[in-house]
């Protein structure tokens, strides 16, 4: 698990995914047969089909796992030297209480993260009540204006500071989504030998924003079948009726049948089914009434595509406690696997 280690703990806000995607290519080295990053920075993987040279050219399956993670910008410093930040992707206020960040300014810099407003000691009933916004929390980093100013400028990103831990049968962190799908992408086409397919990876940006590095991928890459690997909503937990639970912690791999941005292809669950079934590897199916993949764009590119999403089930996610079943990671990376090698 170093690896997920590494890139949960490797920051990548987007449109600003240049970290996150070197320790994606120092990984992937010898791996694919071509690698190129487009103009908006998806890092483009190809893998060629292995079949005889007089053959028909090999149908080409796209496979999106996005890199970014939710983070900030910052966007004001006063004449205090508090720094204040703008959201890029859906942050829950009340999950950014007391946190640690990672400023990555002129040089890496550490703050912490708090609301605006009084301690608990002196706080009146009415302060108590108070329901926090984004625009209400600040950054302190301990330091003169003038000092902040030195190394932080408006637009610099900001990450929220979280190790990887391993807990019970799961493995806890931030940026869970999408780093576990990004894992479990690398983790499969290392185990494929031979495939019918041309495959390309597309390692995409700024999904946590819109969906909007995957759209210029697929209409450039023009594949014939388009598989988006992302977390979904594990809801297994207290508080939540067991219908809404979306899928189950430690049930198998997510076998996407629709999400808000986008319908699977019929024909494509049936087929991840059938090979789930065959190989023996756990698989649930999924509807999420809310948020989407980068299936939502690969789909709906050009001329349309035939789409699916193989998830991770996460608990807590958009938190720094997201946490995935060591086997559910195991199921994708093998269903994606036995799927392109069959
Ligand atoms: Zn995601």
């Amino acid at each position: 698990m170093e690896f997920l280690k590494l890139l949960t703990e490797t920051p990548g806000v987007p449109g600003r995914e240049e970290r996150i995607r070197a320790v994606i290519q120092r990984e992937i080295e010898g791996l694919f047969d071509e690698t190129r990053v487009d103009t908006m920075g998806n890092l483009i993987c190809i893998k060629k089909a292995a079949r005889p040279q007089d053959a028909s050219p090999a149908p080409l399956v796209m496979i999106a796992a996005h890199m970014d993670q939710i983070g900030f910008y910052v966007r004001h410093i006063d004449e205090k030297g508090y720094v204040r930040l703008h959201n890029a992707g859906g942050f829950d206020p009340r999950n950014l209480l007391a946190r640690r960040v990672l400023v990555q300014g002129r040089r890496d810099i550490k703050g912490v993260l708090n609301p605006s407003g009084k301690p608990i000691h002196i706080a009146t009933e009415e302060d108590r009540k108070r329901q926090y916004q984004m625009v209400d929390f600040f950054v302190d980093l301990g330091l003169s204006a003038k000092k902040v100013k030195e190394v932080v400028s408006v637009g610099d990103p900001v990450t929220l500071i979280q190790d990887f831990v391993p807990i019970g049968d799961h493995v806890c962190g931030q940026a869970m989504d999408n780093r576990a799908a990004v894992w479990a992408a690398v983790r499969a086409i290392q185990r494929v030998k031979k495939s019918r397919y041309n495959i390309a990876v597309v390692f995409t940006v700024q999904e946590e924003v819109g969906l909007r590095g995957a759209g210029p991928a697929t209409f450039g890459l023009e594949p014939h079948i388009a598989i988006a690997l992302d977390t979904t909503l594990a809801c297994d937990t207290p508080g939540v009726p067991e219908d809404q639970a979306i899928t189950r912690s430690g049930h198998g791999v997510g076998i996407k049948v629709m999400d808000a941005a986008s319908i699977s292809d019929r024909s494509l669950v049936d087929s991840f089914v059938a090979t789930a079934k065959k190989n023996k590897i756990s698989h649930q199916l999924e509807i999420l009434p809310m948020g989407g993949t980068d299936a939502g764009a690969m789909q709906r590119s050009r001329i349309g595509y035939k789409t699916i999403t193989l998830s991770i089930p996460t608990r807590y996610i958009h938190t720094i406690t997201e946490m995935v079943h060591r086997d559910d990671l195991h199921a994708c990376r093998d269903l994606l696997a036995a799927w392109l090698s069959e």
